[in-house]
């Protein structure tokens, strides 16, 4: 039995992609039974039957999903953030950072319009790479326009589900289409601010692009902590996933405890004094939320 991805559904069908080849294909019934909402993104078993007509017959258990846009199985998410118009923001970085890891996606950080940028502007961008490039993470620092990022950009999606994620004119549409002008998505102009673009109707789809898929609508569009408890905070910063296992408590939450290995990192500058204060900050963010139901 041919397995395969799902890239598109549409109209009821879902186009899988097996070994170089798109088939459309039909879910069968059993899914409905079983509550099963099949997922772009998903890895399933599919069969054609003598009259050219496929149909899915399973599905692999997903390793993550998200809601916005709706897509499984997840490998990376590329955090686009402008170093102007608008300005560089660490703490939203650190906010979709902590979002991507608490989802066991790896993050890739991408900061773009540098063409834009006077040069005392470049020194200080040039410090935060070193910074995050120092907690385990690519940065990739460019520019729509300037090719040798693009190219760096493109050589980490082979055989990689990825989504773009980023607040709204730090480049996203304008870094795909860069990469694959046949895309040919909305920019921010006048249009798609009004919600007029040429694809008013968009449904996800995965885009084949430098031999990985990537998903065409951005991801991560709410930013708020929903689901993350305060406990597993620490677990999406490598820092105080590093230095905390030398804390004297188990389960500290490097706040107030004493004998506090990240307190005693960060006051010798181990650990960015701005770091430190994003997670103090997401922390209380996280224990003053109020329950839902
Ligand atoms: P999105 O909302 O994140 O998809 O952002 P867009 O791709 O629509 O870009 C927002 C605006 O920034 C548009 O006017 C783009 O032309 C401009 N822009 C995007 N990337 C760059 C870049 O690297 N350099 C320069 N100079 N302008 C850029
Ligand atoms: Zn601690």
């Amino acid at each position: 039995m041919p397995i395969g991805k799902i890239i598109k559904s549409l109209s009821g069908f879902y186009y899988v992609q097996s070994e170089g080849s798109v088939y459309q294909c039909k879910g069968r019934g059993n899914f409905r039974k079983k509550k099963i909402t099949l997922l772009v993104g998903d890895d399933v078993t599919f069969e054609m039957d003598q009259n050219e007509e496929g149909y899915i017959l399973d599905v692999q258990p997903r390793k993550n999903e998200l809601v916005r846009p709706p897509i499984a199985n997840i490998d990376q998410a590329i955090i686009v953030s402008s170093v102007v118009e608008p300005d560089f923001k660490p703490l939203l970085l650190d906010r979709f950072l902590v979002l991507i890891e608490s989802m066991n996606i790896e993050p890739i950080i991408v900061l773009t319009k540098m063409d834009l940028l006077s040069e005392d502007g470049q020194a200080s961008i040039e410090s935060y790479k070193k910074d995050y490039e120092a907690l385990g993470y690519q940065v990739v620092v460019g520019s729509s326009k300037i090719e040798d990022s693009l190219h760096e950009v493109s050589s980490y999606l082979e055989d990689k589900v990825t989504v773009i994620a980023g607040q709204s004119g730090v480049g996203k549409s304008s870094m795909l289409n860069a990469l694959k002008p046949q895309l040919d998505l909305e920019t921010n102009d006048i249009s798609k601010s009004l919600g007029r673009g040429k694809h008013t109707t968009r449904h996800v789809e995965l885009i084949d692009m430098y031999g990985g898929l990537v998903a065409d609508t951005p991801g991560f569009s709410s930013l708020e902590f929903q689901t993350l408890e305060y406990d597993e905070l620490p677990d999406c910063f490598p820092e105080l996933r590093e230095h905390g296992e030398y804390c004297k408590f188990r389960g500290c939450l490097h706040k107030k405890e004493p004998k506090c290995a990240v307190k005693e990192a960060v006051q010798n500058g181990d650990i960015p004094e701005y770091r430190y204060e994003h997670y103090l900050q997401f922390l209380e963010e996280i224990q003053n939320r109020k329950p839902r139901y």
